[in-house]
């Protein structure tokens, strides 16, 4: 087999870099994948090699062959500066914060991210001065109003959480630079596949790697990708902070990367088969799904994004708990868990009404939040099917 050139990756298609990204097989003996390298301590064959770092691996928490191998994959993948992986999803959240927030600083950070996003700021960064405020996901270029001149980053998240409003992230992007804040997106719902991250303008794209990139339910990881601009400032608080992850764990992310693209294509045509029909059940009131034509956030989803994944909420019409409860409790294939992205579907009743501030949440009925997997989409529908049945049987009139 011929070498092939970083240079050169970038101009393959997105499939082909996520099966040769990262990998030489003529460096391990033939073999396909890189070696899963074990270690902390490197020894230097001599002083001066140990206190002139002349070697490229210094020791196991800066970096391994197994930890550039997958670096290297994701940037071939979403076309960054600079990656660095953390041992979770919202490690890579705190991480990205962490690496361009200094005490005195405003961040501006979109009402329907995620909920342990929002917890770190407001119980951490609280703590370090670092102020946040909370805009509606669909500000767009209203957002020049909530700037401040101490204003250092904007953090976004579309389509929202739980709710999947989708955010006009060039426009966001475009006035943020324009007053010099960092533009902070988490990209895991869409992935590098289905949004281009750094052609829209954004300098740090999270993926909580737990999700899609690992894709089986079986470890707990996080990536932070980075624009140039951004990449030293990301690359120096990393190495500074002490994270680093377990090269099992990175071996479980970059056997999923390889597949991601398949996987995902799946959970696209399965959730959107789920999803039309459930917006056809007269149980159903809405289905919160920016894929569909009849969705609020549908025109920019198609303007920017190149696909829909697998999580999508529904909102039922209104109901007691207890059918809520008849509805999920019995389901077959749906599990009742959270965390999402693997090969498995999943369900979880949700509200978001306790935590939102800058928006209200009050859709009118009981919210179910659906993860469709990799299983036939006629067992899904007759599982769903059965589940409604048991929840009108429990509604009032
Ligand atoms: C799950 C999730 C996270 C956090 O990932 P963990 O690996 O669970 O820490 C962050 N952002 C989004 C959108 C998520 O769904």
């Amino acid at each position: 087999m011929k070498r092939i050139s970083k240079s050169e990756i970038a101009t393959f298609g997105e499939n082909t870099r996520l099966v040769i990204g990262g990998r030489e097989p003529s460096d391990y003996h033939g073999f396909v994948n890189p070696p899963v390298y074990h270690g902390s301590t490197v020894l230097a064959p001599t002083v001066k090699d140990l206190l002139g770092h002349t070697q490229r691996y210094a020791y196991g928490r800066r970096g391994t062959p197994t930890s550039d191998a997958f670096d290297e994959a994701m940037r071939a993948l979403d076309g960054s500066a600079g990656v660095v992986t953390c041992p979770s999803g919202l490690s890579a959240v705190s991480t990205a914060l962490l690496s361009c927030l200094s005490a005195g600083d405003h961040l501006l950070m979109v009402d329907t991210t995620y909920l342990p996003t929002r917890n770190f700021c407001d119980r951490v960064l609280t703590r370090l001065n670092i102020e946040t405020t909370y805009y509606d996901p669909l500000v767009g270029a209203g957002i020049e109003q909530l700037l401040r001149p101490n204003t250092r980053a904007v953090y976004l998240e579309a389509p929202g959480s739980q709710s999947f409003e989708m955010q006009d992230i060039p426009a966001i992007a475009g006035i943020a630079h324009k007053h010099g804040a960092t533009v902070l997106l988490d990209n895991t719902w869409a992935t590098p596949l289905f949004f281009d991250a750094f052609g829209h303008g954004v300098d740090l794209s999270i993926q909580a790697g737990t999700k899609y990139i690992v894709g089986h339910s079986d470890a707990m990881f996080g990536v932070v990708s980075a624009s140039r601009k951004a990449w030293p400032a990301l690359k120096a608080y990393y190495g500074d902070s002490g994270l680093c992850v377990g090269p099992d764990d990175i071996f479980l992310a970059m056997r999923g990367l390889r597949t991601l693209g398949v996987r995902l294509r799946q959970h696209q045509d399965s959730a959107l088969r789920v999803a039309r029909w459930l917006a056809s059940r007269p149980e159903v009131q809405h289905v919160l799904h920016p894929a569909l034509d009849s969705d609020p956030g549908h025109a920019i989803w198609k303007r920017d994004f190149k696909g829909s994944s697998g999580l999508f909420s529904i909102i039922l019409q209104p109901a007691p708990d207890a059918a809520v409860a008849a509805f999920l409790d019995e389901l077959k294939f749906f599990g009742l868990g959270y965390s999402w992205g693997g090969y498995e579907s999943l369900a979880i009743p949700f509200d978001c009404k306790e935590y939102r501030t800058a928006t209200d949440w009050n859709p009118g009925g009981p919210g179910v939040r659906l993860h469709v997997g990799l299983e036939d989409v006629a067992d899904l529908i007759a599982d769903l099917d059965a589940g409604l049945a048991r929840f009108r049987a429990l509604s009032v009139p």
